[in-house]
């Protein structure tokens, strides 16, 4: 651009594009509706001064999961190809990925059947994520969406849920909110699935109308961490909490309402632990990586 600095592109519909071209009539059905599906995925530098991006298979299924609902033909292998073709072509060693796949033109009806459907792959140089000194938790007012209304997957219209909730949270100076559903069990965070430890114990928390998270997923398999129900007066008396997402990666909780916890040693070393995964510090789960192919330096 004018300042030098290098223009990013993107990946649609097949060709790879400048970021910053306008390309979507103001008809998309996806614009009025919310009828997409989106995965949010990140890329790593590797210890071998490489770029790997961190359980990309699990992320395009389930895209390809929100796309079937959507009656959006979704190629996994054509969705990979662009991803890594992107990355390469904006020379990124460590980037938010952000795939989303559209209905398009051809009516204004619900039905989206006769509409055109699109696919985009965007990277982003910088991450918005959960930090600073002390994370705040407050519970959100607002219910999560029921999986029995819309089902816990990336789905563009289903994040206004999400929004709400972080807006509010914003609002009353906590930097994210967390959903409890109307029997007082926790379900998740806007963007993040939710752990707590007791003594030794960890546990993952388990619901319905969470998302199925792949970082949660991650955890588990690292610390073989239990997964159950919780409910809010129990996460209010663990010895620690922290939350998890691509995004998010492990961020230890500090404060949830009113109450700080007391410590967030075992948060803050799975923190380091998940680094060590996603970077290939930790050769044991080199299966989760998949080289971009950038030139190593
Ligand atoms: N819950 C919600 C609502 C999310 O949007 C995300 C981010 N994708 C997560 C949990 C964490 O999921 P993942 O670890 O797969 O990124």
């Amino acid at each position: 651009d004018a300042a030098g600095n290098p223009v990013l592109q993107l990946w649609f519909d097949g060709e790879l594009v400048r970021a910053d071209a306008p390309l979507a009539p103001l008809t998309t059905h996806a614009l009025h509706y919310g009828s997409g599906v989106f995965e949010g995925i990140r890329s790593y530098q590797t210890v071998d001064g490489g770029s790997a991006v961190f359980r990309l298979p699990e992320h395009m299924e389930r895209m390809r999961k929100g796309c079937e609902l959507l009656g959006i033909d979704f190629d996994v292998r054509q969705a990979t190809a662009a991803t890594l073709q992107v990355l390469r072509a904006n020379r990124q060693s460590a980037a938010y990925i952000r795939p989303l796949a559209w209905c398009g033109t051809g009516s204004i009806g619900l039905d989206v059947a006769p509409l055109s459907k699109h696919l985009m792959v965007a990277t982003f140089g910088t991450v918005v994520h959960l930090s600073g000194s002390a994370v705040k938790l407050g519970v959100s007012s607002w219910r999560r969406n029921p999986a029995t209304s819309l089902p816990p997957l990336k789905l563009c219209g289903a994040y206004v849920n999400s929004i709400l909730a972080k807006h509010e949270a914003k609002t009353r100076g906590f930097d994210e909110a967390l959903f409890v559903d109307e029997a007082g069990m926790v379900v998740e965070c806007t963007g993040a699935n939710v752990f707590m430890l007791n003594g030794d114990k960890l546990t993952a928390v388990e619901h319905a109308d969470a998302l199925p998270g792949i970082t949660r997923d991650t955890v588990i398999a690292l610390t073989g961490a239990e997964s159950r129900a919780v409910p809010l007066a129990e996460l209010m008396q663990a010895d620690e909490v922290f939350v998890c997402g691509t995004a998010a990666e492990v961020t230890p909780i500090n404060i949830l309402n009113e109450h700080r916890f007391a410590y967030d040693k075992r948060g803050r070393e799975i923190a380091q632990l998940y680094r060590d995964v996603v970077s290939g510090a930790d050769s044991s789960h080199r299966a989760w990586l998949t080289d971009v192919g950038l030139p190593r330096d």
